[in-house]
This record gives structure tokens, C-alpha cells and sequence, in this order.
């Protein structure tokens, strides 16, 4: 007999629902190049709406959308402001240097959370010898601050601050709605802060493909050449956009069960002497622990669990992520728990040396 491992390696791997794949195969479509996809543009109407922004663009990633915001907001030369963990520092291959000749100051916060602190007087001066300070980036919820929900009081003080500083702000709001979610605050109200904000539908809320970018009118309007150099002008685009439209319409109330069975997790890890969870609350979907030495590395554990159908992702020597989802049952939670557990018990001594490598990135 063999079972479907529990896959919590990331909130990407969901497959499409019944019910999105229906919508997707029933989807009108344009050539969105040429601006007249209909399914495309109700998507980008739909969650300009729900952001409280004027307009918003469809893209092929959220890679993409970071990188464009960022470029809104830059001129080669210029710096931004980031959380040192942040995706956009961490898993964007260094873009902002890449691809736009903007370079990175980033300042290491407590589980992806900055103090106003850190951040006052880092604007450089106007002088020849300084690269000028634009940018303030945010994420929320920050995947490696294990899901947190950034304080809204917290991003409001660094938003308003920095925009008294003339800096623009931008958000990577990958996991936006488990925000939403959990916090009870409004997708519009966490938006309000930024310029511009990034969303992922192929994460907790289901989609197969795609990320949109938000925010005012005339820079949504050139945030369409910047998308088209970097490739991701996309022709009968309505089909994946269907899938997004899908998900925001009937997925995103249910990212509630993903966050009760990251409860479910947090409680198993919290009953394990060998483990302790970082940060000690779980917040949203995520849940990132830390493995005492004395048992073994997290590359050991991450095999000893994938041996007995448990799928996780290292995200560090000592440190590994589970994240829940929607293709992940409250049994096959409850039955990861008791894998877990059991897998501890039984030591880390058979499990060789481990061999995933440690990265994190989705
Ligand atoms: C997944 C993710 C992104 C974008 O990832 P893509 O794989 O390019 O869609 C951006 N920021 C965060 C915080 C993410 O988790």
C-alpha cells in the first residue's frame, strides 16, 4: 500500500481545484500583448479593487513583480531599503543589482520585523559621494520570519516615515491574504501604506501560475514596458489569469484551515524536547523550527521524515519549514504530527548524513 506523502515543502506545490480548472477551461481570451484579454483585465480590476489601488498588472511570477516594482521606484544607481531575509534580497538572484543597477541596504530585524530604530537616518545625504535612498521594501507575511504577520501599527510608523523621507515604498505581499486571513485586517488596509504592492496566486491561494503588481494608474502604465523587456508579456494569458480570478473569488476565506493546521503543527513541535519553534508563535501557514544539535542536522531530519512520507524543506543547518495548504487534510496533518514525533523518537543515527542542501526559497 503506498500513501500520498504529506507534501508540506511549500504552498506552492497545490494543484489546481475542480472548480478553478473548470473556470480556467471556460476562460474568454485576447492576446493580453495587445491589451484586449477580458479575462485578464476583470483579474487585474478585481484585485486593484480589493488592494484599495487605482490599477494593477498581471505577471508570470512574483519574482517578476518585485523586480518590477522596484524598478518603478529606482533609477540605476539608486538604493532601496529591505528586511535582511526578505525574498527580494535572498531569493531574487541579487535582481535589483542584476537587472536594474540598484543596489541593497539591508538591516537584519527580529523574525522579518524592522523597528523604525533601525531604519531612521539611513536615508544618505544628497551628496556626489552617496547613492540616492528611494526605497523602503516590506514583506508580508514573511516566509523567512516563519509567516509573520507583520504588526500593522509597525508598518504603518515605517511607511509613514519613509515616505516623509521622499522614499517610495513597495510591499511583497506574496502571502497577502494569510495576512488578511488571520489578522482580520483588510487586503485595502494593508495596502494603504505602499506604493505598490505584489501578490502571489500560486501560493496559499491555489493558482497554478501568476502574481499581479498594484498601485497608482500612470505607474501601473509603465510597469507594462518593464514587464515586457523582462519577458513576461503573455498572449492568451486569460487561461491562467482565470485560475487567479478563481482563487480570490472562492480561496481565500479558506486559508483559515491552512493556518488551524499550522496550529496542529506548532503544538507537535512544541511537545518535542529536541525542537523549538522560530518565532515561538505560529502565525499563518508557516512553521520553521529549530533541531537541537545533539539529535542531528535539519538535512537529517528533513530524510527521516521524507523516508516515512513526511515532506518538509531545510531552511538552515538546524532549522527546517513546513508549510500547510490547501491540498493538505486535517488527517494527514494530524498524521505528519505523529511522524514527526515517532521520527524524533527513533533518532537521527540511521539517517546518514542527509542530503538535501539548505536554501528556502518559495
Ligand atoms: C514565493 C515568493 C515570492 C515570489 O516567488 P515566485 O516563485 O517568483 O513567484 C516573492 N516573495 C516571497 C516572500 C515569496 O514567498
Amino acid at each position: 500500500m503506498s500513501v500520498r506523502p504529506v507534501d508540506l515543502r511549500s504552498d506552492t506545490v497545490t494543484r489546481p481545484t475542480a472548480g478553478m480548472r473548470a473556470a480556467m477551461a471556460t476562460a474568454e481570451v485576447g492576446d493580453d500583448v495587445f491589451g484586449d484579454d477580458p479575462t485578464v483585465h476583470r483579474l487585474q480590476d478585481r484585485l486593484a479593487e480589493m488592494l484599495g489601488k487605482e490599477a494593477a498588472l498581471f505577471v508570470p511570477s512574483g519574482t517578476m513583480s518585485n523586480q518590477i516594482g522596484l524598478r518603478l521606484h529606482c533609477q540605476r544607481g539608486d538604493e532601496l531599503i529591505c528586511e535582511a531575509q526578505c525574498h527580494i534580497f535572498n531569493y531574487e538572484q541579487g535582481g535589483a543589482a542584476q537587472l536594474s543597477a540598484v543596489s541593497t541596504r539591508a538591516v537584519e530585524g527580529r523574525y522579518g520585523v524592522l523597528e523604525l530604530s533601525q531604519v531612521a537616518g539611513l536615508v544618505r545625504a544628497d551628496d556626489p559621494h552617496c547613492t540616492p535612498t528611494r526605497l523602503l521594501c516590506l514583506e508580508n507575511t514573511h516566509n523567512r520570519g516563519g509567516g509573520r504577520v507583520l504588526p500593522l501599527a509597525n508598518v504603518a510608523e515605517l511607511c509613514r516615515w519613509a515616505h516623509e523621507q521622499g522614499l517610495a515604498t513597495h510591499l511583497d505581499g506574496a502571502r497577502l491574504f494569510n495576512a488578511v486571513v488571520a489578522s482580520g485586517i483588510s487586503a485595502a488596509s494593508w495596502a494603504e501604506h505602499f506604493d505598490t504592492v505584489s501578490v502571489c496566486f500560486s501560493k496559499g491561494l491555489g493558482a497554478p501560475v501568476g502574481s499581479a503588481l498594484a498601485g497608482p494608474r500612470d505607474l501601473i502604465a509603465r510597469a507594462v514596458r518593464h514587464r515586457k523587456v523582462l519577458g513576461g508579456g503573455m498572449r492568451q494569458a486569460g487561461i491562467i489569469a482565470a485560475g487567479a480570478l478563481y482563487a480570490l473569488e472562492h480561496q481565500v476565506d479558506r486559508l483559515a484551515e491552512d493556518h488551524a493546521h499550522a496550529q496542529l503543527l506548532g503544538e507537535a513541535v512544541r511537545e518535542i524536547p529536541e525542537l523549538e519553534l522560530r518565532p515561538a508563535e505560529v502565525d499563518t501557514n508557516i512553521v520553521i523550527f529549530h533541531i537541537a544539535p545533539e539529535w542531528g542536522t535539519s538535512a537529517q531530519l528533513h530524510d527521516r521524515l521524507a523516508e516515512n512520507g513526511v515532506l518538509t524543506h531545510p531552511f538552515g543547518p538546524q532549522l527546517l519549514r513546513a508549510v500547510t495548504h490547501l491540498d493538505v487534510t486535517r488527517s494527514e496533518i494530524e498524521r505528519a504530527c505523529e511522524i514527526l514525533a515517532h521520527v524524533i523518537r527513533a533518532g537521527a543515527s540511521s539517517a546518514g548524513q542527509g542530503t538535501k542542501a539548505t536554501t528556502g526559497y518559495a
